[in-house]
């Protein structure tokens, strides 16, 4: 595990045990603190107490400055908008590494900077190819172990919370977002096509999932030990890397596509194209947490007033104040609506049976998913690559000739 990985993990569990501290669940605090202490001494991986330290000292820092955001007391916008800029931090100091490390095997110089193992997690096909060879084999890959982690802990976060990774922890939906404010600067205008074609279009996305696993699910379980053995899994990592590095003009024209669609609409990307939102968007519906609307405490049934604050606030058009349950695919329960609503205890993150979901709950949820499986996953021995850096060298010198 790279240091960037150690301190972003160590951060972000801390920060949930702060977060439980505050939000009184002692226990839980304590449990999270423990593991996570628990895991370094295990380890004894030296990246992991320097982490450590740091991590408290910058939350101890941020509880002197910004008390009521580490205690997770604001509101959810906030809360989220925070969540999102840190992984995407995170997330770009992991590029810059992987590209570090990446030119230097290039060049024939043993990388001083490691791999992070993380960025396995943009290998999905080769995520599920290994949790398939896990089902079905019983075989653990120990060339990307990662993609198979990151891949379940995604899914979960689909199974447990809706969408909630695309809407508080995706680095590309934050930057659909920046994009789609800077084509506002310029052109104020909601673009937003008809009801008869938008449905379609939100349909490609689960094309292409079911395109993609339609290659997982047609590969033979008899071959995949073939192909995890495979020169080409070994560097599918590489190959992801050098397909964004020296695009085509078909991908040129793809990438220009998918900025165009985020610049066009909101949550363009998520909502037409994104693969990931598309499986997201199917585990979602078994979600016990939902958007639920209190008949009760709405205005609009208690006051018979016409308000529609939660579905203005939308970023997916989801029409909030007309449903009692948002079942909707695209909800990536972002609480826009829930911080929106005047009324308290009309709009809430809830299961059926009334168990409720603060933006600090959905936070500890979504970060103990996020960091605390992939934490366990390294401390048993599965997470970091087991491919010798002198291989990897060796195959990135033969790229372009190495295919499946
Ligand atoms: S329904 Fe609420 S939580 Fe879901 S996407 Fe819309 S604003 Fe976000
Ligand atoms: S914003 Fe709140 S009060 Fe208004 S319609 Fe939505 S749920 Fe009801």
């Amino acid at each position: 595990m790279s240091f960037i990985e150690s301190l972003t993990l160590t951060l972000a569990l801390l920060y949930t045990c702060s977060l439980l501290y505050w939000s009184g669940k002692r226990w839980g605090a304590v449990v999270s603190a423990a593991s996570l202490l628990g895991a370094a001494l295990v380890t004894l991986y030296w990246p992991l107490f320097i982490a450590l330290l740091l991590a408290a000292g910058v939350l101890a820092l941020a509880h002197r400055h910004q008390s009521d955001l580490v205690k997770g007391e604001v509101r959810a916008n906030t809360l989220r908008e925070g969540i999102q800029h840190l992984l995407a931090l995170s997330i770009l100091l992991v590029g810059i590494q992987y590209a570090a490390n990446a030119v230097m095997l290039k060049l024939g110089i043993t990388p001083y900077l490691m791999r992070p193992d993380v960025g396995d997690a943009f290998l999905p096909i080769a995520g599920a190819i290994e949790l398939k060879a896990i089902l079905t084999l019983g075989i653990w890959d120990q060339t990307h172990p990662a993609a198979a982690v990151m891949l379940a802990v995604v899914i979960l976060t689909g199974l447990l919370c809706k969408r909630a990774f695309c809407g508080w922890a995706c680095p590309l939906g934050l930057a659909g977002e920046y994009l789609y404010k800077l084509r506002k600067r310029f052109i104020k205008r909601e673009l937003l096509p008809p009801a008869w074609l938008d449905w379609p279009l939100r349909m490609l996305k689960y094309l292409l999932l079911a395109g993609l696993l339609y290659i997982v699910l047609g590969m033979p379980s008899a071959s995949i030990p073939h192909y995890l053995e495979g020169n080409y899994h070994k560097i599918a990592d590489l190959k992801m890397a050098l397909f964004f590095v020296t695009p085509g003009l078909i991908t040129l024209a793809c990438f220009a596509m998918i900025l165009l669609l985020a610049a066009w609409r909101r949550q363009g990307f998520c909502r037409y194209i994104c693969p990931y939102g598309a499986l997201l968007g199917l585990t979602s519906f078994l979600s016990p947490f939902k958007i639920r609307r209190s008949t009760q405490h709405c205005l609009i049934e208690t006051k018979g007033m016409n308000c529609d604050k939660c579905t203005r606030a939308c970023p997916a058009n989801i029409k909030v104040h007309q449903q009692g349950t948002v079942r909707s695919d695209e909800c990536q329960a972002c609480m826009r609506c829930v911080s929106a609503c005047p009324k308290q205890e009309a709009l809430h993150f809830s299961t059926r049976n009334g168990i409720k979901l603060s933006a600090r709950g959905l936070t500890i949820m979504l970060l103990l998913l996020l960091f605390m499986i992939p934490l366990i996953a390294y401390v048993g021995g599965f997470w970091v690559s087991q491919t010798p850096t002198e291989i990897r060298m060796y195959l990135i010198q033969h790229l372009g000739s190495i295919g499946h």
